[in-house]
């Protein structure tokens, strides 16, 4: 897997919707959906600084590459 493979992974599941990667995401990619789940709202803005696996406390947010999903 190259760098470039890699983007944002979430697993609606686990995520409880405290919008802390929401804050801490630097290029706003992320945000909450109607059910108060993360989505990836602006997949090509994201410059993979994985501030958001990094922070989510629920381990709902990560980076990976296509064989994670
Ligand atoms: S990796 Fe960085 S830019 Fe991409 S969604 Fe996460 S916090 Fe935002
Ligand atoms: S930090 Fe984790 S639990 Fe909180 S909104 Fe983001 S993905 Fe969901």
């Amino acid at each position: 897997m190259t760098a470039k493979d890699r983007k944002v992974i979430i697993n609606k599941d686990w995520c409880k919707g405290c919008g802390i990667c929401v804050a801490f995401c630097p290029k706003n990619v992320l945000a909450l959906d109607h059910h108060d789940k993360i989505e990836v709202a602006n997949r090509d803005a994201c410059i993979l600084c994985g501030q958001c696996e990094l922070r989510c406390p629920d381990f709902a947010i990560w980076l990976g590459g296509e064989a994670d999903e």
